[in-house]
């Protein structure tokens, strides 16, 4: 009846199908045609724990798009390393709810610990996790209106989908800029009086992977900056085209991205933790401790974290972000040199933006079986984008693919 507890071997048996799945090849794009075949409506009766997840198996194990497929070059999404797979299964057992002090209290240690590990890499001094940098994009925002006065935002045109959310969610109004041709801010074209404005400078856009220059609007009432994407990259030797970010008052890093976790995990980081937290608390009622921040209920998603950066160290970290973006570099040199083909522009963050000379993008990726890369639309055209978050992507193979399916 019960059914909390798995019966012997249960877990295991689920371990180890995990396991093979992972050791299948799949497929780089997954498979979106299958129906899925389950019960149209909840069903009455159980068929107990074993059962239902055979029943799963199929869409959770063997359809999914394969993101550590050597053809799979497109999005930003890594493989997680199997640290997290345990430490995530942890995580779900034991339910700890962050929310409350007394039946959360190691697992807010350990939250504080991944934050004091990370910050600092930033020049930030503390923050919180949040479920991603969309979220943590608006908590900053909110701090900058809140705790700064803020009465307006301006970001670049290509800054992420999520500013603009913010903004209007707080409230606030947005102005863009424009961008360079390697799709980086002008901060010639900002604004004089920034007294009253929260300036957004990109780190890494989704696109193409560009950075505004992060020393840009020094006299803004508030600098966030959104790394989302290239946040890590501090921790490795590009660490150079941070440079600047120390200087803002609010980092937002999706650790999901280039930290190579499971979703949802991400870091809201601020200069003046404090002063921000005490304007985005709320207190009072059943509440032990205040209540900072977008969530209620929280789950322990420091703990894969955690175990991330004690099994490799920033050392660890350092060179398996390198070893991505130089498969990033190496397939920007192999475009390059392909007289059909077309590189936007060299790789800074690990995105690559590229398509073929002769041919309409979206066709040709769709005549591709195993290999895959994303699309963007760049002013108004439409590139393939490739991103280096996939450890095992093999440049020459979605060249040579991409090249083929040229007829
Ligand atoms: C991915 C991304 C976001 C949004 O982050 P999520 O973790 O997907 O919510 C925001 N900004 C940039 C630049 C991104 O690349």
């Amino acid at each position: 009846m019960h059914d909390f507890l798995p019966s012997d071997q249960a877990l295991h048996e689920a371990l180890q199908q995990l396991i093979d799945a992972k050791n299948a090849p799949g497929t780089p794009h997954g498979d979106p045609v299958a129906p899925l075949d389950l019960p149209e409506a909840l069903p009455a009766h159980g068929i107990g724990g074993r059962a239902a997840l055979a029943a799963l198996a199929g869409p959770a194990l063997t359809r999914p798009t394969r993101v550590d497929h050597p053809g799979f070059f497109a999005h930003m999404d890594p493989p997680t390393p199997w640290v997290t797979w345990a430490a995530t299964q942890w995580a779900a057992a034991m339910n700890q709810n962050l929310l409350h002090t007394d039946s959360a209290p190691a697992a807010r240690l350990l939250e504080r610990r991944a934050i004091e590990w990370l910050a600092p890499v930033f020049g930030m001094d503390g923050g919180h996790l949040v479920p991603g940098s969309s979220l943590a994009n608006l908590t900053a925002l909110w701090a900058a209106r809140d705790a700064a006065g803020v009465r307006r935002v301006i970001a670049s045109e290509v800054a992420h989908v999520s500013v603009a959310k913010a903004a209007r969610i707080l409230g606030l109004p947005l102005t863009t800029v424009p961008v360079d041709a390697a799709q980086r801010m002008r901060a010639d074209l900002l604004p004089d009086d920034l007294s009253d404005a929260a300036v957004v400078l990109t780190a890494g856009t989704t696109a193409t992977g560009a950075v505004d220059p992060l020393d840009a609007a020094s006299t803004a009432r508030w600098r966030h900056v959104d790394a989302a994407w290239a946040g890590p990259l501090r921790l490795s030797s590009h660490t150079a085209v941070l440079d600047g970010i120390e200087r803002a008052d609010s980092v937002a890093v999706s650790a999901h991205k280039l930290l190579y976790q499971p979703k949802e995990s991400a870091l809201v980081l601020f200069a003046d933790a404090a002063a921000a937290h005490d304007a985005l608390s709320f207190g009072g009622g059943y509440l032990a401790v205040p209540n900072i921040g977008l969530q209620g209920s929280h789950g322990a998603a420091a703990l894969p974290l955690l175990a991330t950066l004690l099994a490799w160290g920033r050392d660890g970290l350092g060179a398996r972000i390198d070893a991505d973006l130089a498969l990033a570099e190496r397939l920007a040199a192999r475009i390059a040199a392909e007289p059909e083909l077309e590189l936007f522009a060299p790789s800074v963050t690990g995105v690559v933006a590229w398509r073929p000379r002769h041919a309409d993008p979206t066709a040709v990726r769709e005549r591709m079986t195993d290999v895959w890369v994303s699309t963007t639309v760049i002013g108004a055209q439409t590139w393939f984008r490739s991103v280096a978050a996939n450890p095992f992507a093999d440049p020459d193979l979605v060249v040579d693919a991409v090249l083929a399916a040229l007829g």
